[in-house]
């Protein structure tokens, strides 16, 4: 194993053990994986592990072409979903599944979710809200979808963000949750109606004037 893939398992498996401890998954909730581009491979996480004790070597393997384990493992059920995504967007090297509370009671709820900070709008943008689905179905939907936003919310289920680091993924999925609890707070306060979201010109000034300072890592 070379030092780059040593280096992605560890912060492969960091970063699942960060959205155990910030609530963004139950134990055996979520998956991740990212591209391993010296090898044309993906690292993705084990099916039914327990995140928040996954090691490094826990990591599947599988071709990125084929999706076949390379080694041993059982690779995360949704690996179709995350090849679909994939194969969708050539910008994205990582891909990271959650189930924040906050974003998908407000999504399943038929909420309108837009743009609310400026970091959602430097990063995420507005997330696709679909229907729930699984299997084969919802990587079709993904095929459909993600070349197009940045994360998908699946209501009754989770949301999909991906990037070019596993880091971005994750980050995104963070400033989903945090606006939308934001949302919810500032709508208990004010009956229902007490957050708006970020205006069309307000977003296009923001990207036009603001860069991410962390894209790179
Ligand atoms: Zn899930």
């Amino acid at each position: 194993m070379n030092h780059r893939e040593q280096l992605a398992r560890q912060t492969l498996a960091d970063v699942m053990k960060k959205l155990y401890s910030r609530g963004l998954i139950s134990v055996y909730g979520g998956n991740a994986s990212m591209v391993l581009s010296d090898d044309n491979a993906l690292l993705i996480t084990p099916s039914g592990f327990n995140k928040e004790s996954l090691k490094e070597e826990d990591l599947v393997k599988v071709d990125f072409a084929s999706g076949k384990v390379l080694g041993e493992g059982k690779p995360s059920s949704e690996l179709r979903t995350h090849l679909a995504i994939y194969g969708a967007n050539k910008e994205a090297k990582a891909v990271v599944h959650a189930h924040p509370t906050t974003l998908v009671g407000v999504c399943t709820a038929g909420y309108d979710f837009g743009v609310y900070t400026p970091e959602q709008a430097l990063l995420v943008g507005k997330p696709m809200v679909i229907n729930f689905c699984m299997g084969e179905e919802l990587a079709e939907r993904m095929s459909a979808l993600a070349g197009t936003c940045q994360a998908v919310v699946v209501k009754n289920h989770g949301v999909f963000a991906w990037g070019p680091t596993i880091m971005e993924a994750y980050a995104k999925i963070e400033i989903l949750e945090e606006a939308a609890k934001m949302v919810v707070a500032g709508n208990v306060i004010m009956g229902g109606l007490g957050v708006s979201s970020i205006s069309d010109e307000q977003v296009l000034d923001i990207l036009k004037n603001y860069r991410p300072s962390h894209k790179s890592q």
